[in-house]
């Protein structure tokens, strides 16, 4: 019992002092956060190659129990915190300072030594075994770390809110991986039993629940710490926007062009292709809407460009009130809009054009109350193509042929 409290306090000692050094890292800075979790690795090491108590349910090891355990999800919760690029950084930095101590060691070993303390003498053997250790944990936690950072990401879509539980899970899976790869190694050093497995499993699997449970209330604490939390979607109870996430939302907000708050040229670029390609492997189709407005030059060159640039954004208002939720408006160059309307074809892309074309010309006027009209052309997949190119260049001729016609009119693949 004695045993289960002393786990206990070096988790809770661990995970106090971890988490306070990672919040207060803009304040200390990052690299005091990580220089601790590298330091821990020799102490955990050399814990799982000769410290080991008696539980109920096995032997284990505080090495890899308390420290193992606690390093992995430290280094998720990094990830939470920062991003890729930081994570990388003790994971790459573990693995080169692991890898520099064993070849050290093989060094060491040819040195003749000398007594200082009286019967004390270097364990050579030891520090050769543990070096082969270090090296075998290290390639299992780099291997851990990736896996569990894809994991947390992939449980994001189906238990986003669920923070403790999305890390509980993380704990479970890759901690019986990692006790699965760590028992290989010492069965086929010195023939562990299958007892060693199952006793540490348990204890990972503790491990994995009390570190769950800590981090998940740190998360749930720390976001009510901090002020911005309220810019957050509704439905992001908790500051707990990852690096992907944290890019997806970053990037909803940017690529948005100025004058007119619509998607900008270099968002077609990244969703065109997407979209094209999604709908094609579900067998879907794409219309791509091309807008111009016509005669533009005339309002600039009538009521200067400040009024032009109030025409521009209620064209866009009025191309925006005929959209359906699921549709992409971009301003595609200076007075030209591109729609991309997913799961609609030739016929309904037409339809849906005239409609966009009428809303204009009923609600834009200049100045002097003349009605403003714009000229569209339309291509759809897959009969005008399969690429996002293919698409442009066959709507862009289509407008063109529209205002040969006389321009505020629709034309299609007719
Ligand atoms: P057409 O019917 O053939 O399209 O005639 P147009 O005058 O619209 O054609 P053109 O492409 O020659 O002119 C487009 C004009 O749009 C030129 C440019 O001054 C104006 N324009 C482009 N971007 C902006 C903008 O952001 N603000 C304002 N005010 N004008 C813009
Ligand atoms: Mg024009
Ligand atoms: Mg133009």
């Amino acid at each position: 019992m004695t045993n289960v409290l002393l786990f206990l306090c070096e988790g809770l000692v661990y995970v106090a002092v971890m988490i306070t050094l990672l919040h207060l890292r803009h304040l200390l800075g990052i690299g005091v956060f990580i220089a601790a979790l590298g330091v821990l690795h020799f102490i955990e090491t050399y814990l799982a190659a000769v410290f080991y108590v008696q539980l109920p349910f096995g032997v284990i090891s505080p090495g890899s129990a308390v420290l193992f355990s606690g390093k992995l999800m430290m280094i998720l919760l990094l990830y939470l915190k920062e991003d890729a690029a930081t994570v990388r950084q003790p994971i790459y930095g573990l693995l080169a300072g692991n890898f520099l101590t064993v070849a050290l060691s093989l060094l060491l070993q040819m040195h003749e030594t000398v007594t200082v303390v009286p019967n004390r003498t270097a364990d050579l053997a030891f520090i050769d075994e543990m070096g082969w250790l270090m090296l075998w944990g290290t390639l299992l936690l780099y291997l851990d770390s990736l896996l569990i950072i894809l994991l947390y990401e992939r449980l994001g879509r189906w238990v986003r809110g669920f923070l403790t539980l999305r890390f509980l899970l993380c704990g479970i899976v890759v901690l019986t991986f990692d006790q699965a790869g760590f028992y290989m190694a010492l069965h086929a050093l010195n023939g562990a039993p299958a007892e060693v497995f199952w006793g540490g499993w348990f204890a990972k699997m503790g491990a994995a629940v009390f570190y769950a449970t800590m981090l998940g209330a740190y998360m749930h604490f720390s976001s009510h710490s901090k002020p911005f939390v309220s810019r957050q979607p509704i439905g992001d109870i908790f500051n707990t926007l990852t690096f992907r996430e944290r890019y997806e939302d970053l990037l909803s907000k940017s690529g948005r062009d100025m004058l007119t708050g619509v998607l900008d040229r270099s968002r077609f670029e990244f969703e065109a292709p997407r979209l094209i390609r999604n709908a094609a492997a579900s067998g879907g189709v794409v219309s791509l809407i091309m807008i111009d407005a016509d005669h533009f030059k005339s309002v600039n060159d009538r009521f200067g460009h400040l009024e032009g640039d109030k025409v521009l954004k209620a064209i866009a208002a009025a191309i925006q009130s005929g959209l359906r939720q699921s549709d992409y408006f971009f301003r595609y160059g200076g007075e030209e809009f591109v729609v991309l309307c997913d799961g609609l074809d030739h016929a309904g892309a037409l339809l849906r054009a005239e409609d966009l074309r009428n809303r204009v010309a009923a609600d834009v006027v200049t100045a002097d109350r003349a009605a403003v009209t714009v000229s569209i052309g339309i291509a759809s997949t897959p009969v005008d193509g399969a690429a996002a190119q293919d698409l442009l260049s066959k709507a862009d001729a289509r407008l063109y042929e529209a205002k040969r016609r006389g321009r505020n009119c629709v034309v299609g693949n007719v």
